[in-house]
């Protein structure tokens, strides 16, 4: 310090040559010099920190490792696992660190880039690792994803349980058969046009809402859709009042009357067949989308084939399969997707149950 305060300009004068240690001595000669002026200063305004606008200019150091690889889906080895135990220790990733870039690696990475504010690509290229391996990379913070609303900020209930799953923790069943239990009361609400990257999904009615949490399950999902290639997502379709759902049964029972002259009781048969009772269709709980390509009929598209192959891995569940119709009592819905989270969505994928045969043989008898 004493050799920095009697060559501090000398020091400053070679400072070109070397800016690191230049810095350190323009630093330690200005506050020797200009001690009393700082103190000064400081009693003056609060944070007086006397940095004098030092640029640092980084050049390559040849004798350092080049970058790393760029990491995607389907990467494996030694830099898949340091990006997860990277990931784990920032607390965006609990799966096993085992080398292998899989499902929960990406949902990993496209967290850590929602919540620092990088392209959501799930891809680990330059500049997602440079900041994952910086001290300025963001811990994973509870509440997922921007919320760009000016909404109200949603008070949680106290309860552990969310209302749209059991006592037992699975999934609530609302069909024909067991409706909405009554007071029924959604959770955490947002509005998905607004909530939602809509670079990513369109939201075909600008009012829909959903849970939050299926929500942000389903963006997750859909990013990894994108980074497979597959986008041209729509929601046309999320939570449902029961006062909607009756709207659109009536409007439904009243199209068959007029337009095939069907009597009353008829028609309304007939639209059960198709449209829920208002207070049995599980749209009321906000946990389903009817995902969609906005202007071709979905079955069949890419998208859905997607969705088949890769819905599960993201807790989501196809609700209404041409195999289960007699179960479910609906017919086949190539785009209704329900959230039950990963663990219950892979072991009915696995086990090739519906909602109501899971539920029946994993559930604890409730009354
Ligand atoms: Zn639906």
């Amino acid at each position: 310090m004493s050799r920095s305060g009697r060559n501090g300009k000398t020091f400053f004068g070679l400072a070109v040559l070397t800016v690191l240690l230049a810095a350190a001595a323009v630093l330690g000669s200005r506050v020797a010099s200009l001690a009393p002026v700082v103190r000064e200063e400081m009693e003056r305004t609060p944070t007086p920190t006397p940095v004098y606008g030092l640029v640092m200019v980084v050049t390559p150091d040849p004798s350092l490792p080049t970058a790393p690889p760029t990491l995607r889906s389907g990467s494996v080895g030694d830099a898949v696992k340091n990006l997860q135990s990277r990931l784990r220790n920032l607390g965006y990733y609990s799966a096993e660190i085992d080398g292998q870039f899989g499902a929960s690696t990406l949902e990993a990475v496209l967290l850590f880039q929602t919540q620092n504010g990088i392209q959501t690509d799930g891809i680990v290229g330059p500049e997602t690792s440079e900041l994952l391996f910086s001290t300025a990379a963001r811990p994973m913070t509870a509440t997922a994803t921007p919320a760009p609303t000016a909404e109200p900020t949603v008070t949680p209930r106290p309860a552990s349980r969310k209302p749209y799953e059991r006592e037992d923790g699975l999934p609530l069943v609302v069909n024909r058969k067991q409706p909405l239990p009554d007071g029924y009361q959604t959770y955490d609400l947002v509005t998905m046009n607004t909530y939602c990257d809509t670079s990513v999904v369109k939201i075909k009615y600008k009012n829909t809402q959903a849970e939050r949490e299926a929500v942000d399950a389903l963006m997750v999902m859909l990013r990894a859709a994108a980074a497979d290639g597959i986008t041209n997502w729509q929601i046309s379709a999320a939570y449902r009042t029961t006062k909607y759902q009756k709207q659109l049964f009536d409007r439904q029972v009243q199209t068959y009357m007029e337009k095939n002259g069907m009597s009353k009781s008829k028609a309304t048969e007939a639209t059960r067949k198709t449209v829920a009772d208002p207070g049995t269709s599980e749209h009321h709980l906000g946990t389903c989308f009817d995902i969609t390509v906005p202007g071709v009929s979905f079955k069949g598209t890419k998208q859905h084939k997607w969705l088949l192959d890769n819905c599960w891995d993201y807790g989501f569940i196809l609700r209404y399969s041409e195999e289960k119709k007699n179960i479910t009592g609906f017919l086949a819905e190539a785009w209704h997707y329900r959230y039950v989270g990963v663990e219950h969505a892979k072991t009915m994928q696995r086990e090739d149950l519906c909602l109501e045969e899971y539920v029946q043989r994993y559930g604890v008898d409730i009354e």
